[in-house]
């Protein structure tokens, strides 16, 4: 498999050099050259791993060969649980909640971020490489990254973290690992400032080279592809002919997933994107207008996001993978602070996807009712998700809501909520009460550059 920039201005490159490059050498996103696709019915019926291999091989077949992919995927999923990774539970009559949350950091984050750190290490052990890892988190990549390269002996970590915007518990899950690669850094900044310090080192090529920078963030294809998994591993467990799914979405890296999954010939009829009151995508997909505002901080922390940098892939696709005009836009982004989406554009958007959007007591009012109703604890981001589809709720079609984190992440949103702490997994009460260690920076790149360069000897 080959891939392709979204901005037609890099070299093709195979699945390890995208996976270790990330970001492509004119800014843009690596896509495969074609949408392989993949008869369902074939899926294995598990467990996971095998599953996971299954979709995934057409993506890393020049890579590793299908032995080798299928013990990285066993070893990836090993920390979740044997009989199940990703549960599917039918809430309400046609509307189904599927729990994303049981690996080691209790996010769906888990599911990419652990197999990226299986295929970076096999690679880098084949090379004799090491590299630094450098990248933002809202909240949960951080620690799922954090979590999955602890051990590697390949990889510096360097962690990025919006000042006072990610709550205590996400907070505490990045700086209580004990590890001498491990650096989780507190940025006086919001998260869209974390990700635009992250980029601007990456577009240093010296700075990049120098320090082999890898991404890990959710613009790195490996992410995605890893992701697209648990829609087919759900689809099988419905008798149904088709299913619509509903995603809480911040950069767009899960959604573009299911996307991708309907393109490889999983029977979708919507894809729904529910955003919280950082509503960029909602407003572009009901409106055309892609127009950046400030941050809001919200109790969906890991949602509080104004550029989604995965969008760049579908509208690279809806221009009919046109790079100029997507390079274009993508430019008036960072010179006029968004641009219009055109009428064909927009039309193919819509052809596969709604959205919807919860403000906070909207939130707060669908964590209460799913619990009034069903007895079920979702957290906030997961409600999210669920409000944004219960107007789309299809008589002939269920709905999948992904639950892309565990309540007990956020219990403070669930308190308010339902006046219900939700229990605390064994995983998280280790280490509420431990010593908590990190660095403070400021919004600045040459701060950031020193910092590294004074850590990786
Ligand atoms: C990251 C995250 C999201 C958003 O996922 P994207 O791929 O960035 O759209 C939603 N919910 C939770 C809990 C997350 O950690």
């Amino acid at each position: 498999m080959k891939y392709i920039s979204t901005r037609g201005n890099a070299p093709e490159l195979g699945f390890e050099n995208v996976l270790l490059e990330g970001l492509a050498k004119d800014g843009g996103l690596y896509i495969p050259e074609i949408w392989p696709s993949v008869d369902y019915k074939n899926l294995p019926k598990g467990p996971y791993f095998e599953q996971a291999a299954f979709i995934i091989h057409p993506f890393v077949d020049d890579f590793v060969s299908k032995e080798e992919l299928l013990s990285l995927t066993e070893r990836a999923y090993s920390q979740f649980p044997l009989d199940d990774a990703a549960p599917l539970k039918e809430i309400q009559k046609d509307n189904y909640l599927l729990e994303l949350y049981h690996g080691p950091t209790l996010a769906f984050k888990d599911f990419a971020m652990l197999l990226l750190a299986e295929f970076f290490n096999f690679s880098l052990k084949k090379r004799n490489k090491k590299i630094t890892i450098l990248g933002a988190t809202s909240g949960d990549t951080g620690s799922a990254a954090i979590e999955a390269f602890k051990d590697s002996e390949h990889a510096n970590v360097f962690i990025l973290f919006p000042e006072g915007r990610v709550s205590d518990i996400q907070r505490k899950q990045m700086t209580t690992v004990s590890s001498q690669s491990v650096y989780p850094i507190e940025v006086n900044g919001n998260f869209d400032d974390c990700q635009n310090l992250v980029k601007n080192l990456f577009q240093d090529l010296e700075f990049k080279n120098q320090y082999s920078l890898a991404a890990i963030n959710s613009i790195n294809w490996a992410r995605v592809a890893a992701q697209i998994v648990y829609y087919f591993t759900s689809f099988q467990k419905i008798d149904a002919e088709k299913v619509s799914f509903s995603v809480p979405t911040g950069n767009f890296g899960d959604i573009f997933a299911g996307w991708v999954a309907k393109k490889m010939g999983l029977p979708i009829d919507r894809l729904i994107v529910a955003t919280n009151s950082n509503d960029i995508l909602h407003r572009a997909i009901s409106t055309g207008d892609y127009f950046q505002e400030k941050v809001q901080a919200t109790i969906s922390p890991s949602m509080d996001i104004q550029i989604s940098s995965n969008f760049e892939r579908l509208l690279f696709e809806s221009l009919g993978r046109n790079s100029k005009e997507t390079a274009s836009l993508i430019e008036k982004l960072k010179n006029e602070k968004g641009f219009t989406i055109n009428q064909s554009s927009l039309e193919f958007i819509r052809n596969d996807f709604d959205s919807g959007n919860a403000n906070e007591d909207q939130i707060r009012n669908t964590i209460r009712l799913i619990y009034n109703d069903t007895g079920i604890i979702i957290d906030p981001h997961t409600a999210v998700g669920f409000f944004a589809s219960k107007d789309k709720l299809n008589k002939s079609f269920p709905m999948i809501n992904l639950g892309t984190a565990d309540p007990a992440k956020f219990p403070n949103a669930v308190k308010d909520s339902i006046s219900i702490e939700p229990n605390i997994p064994n995983k998280l009460d280790k280490i509420l009460n431990k010593d908590e260690k990190f660095d403070k920076l400021e919004d600045d790149p040459d701060a950031l550059k020193s910092y590294i360069m004074s850590k990786v000897k």
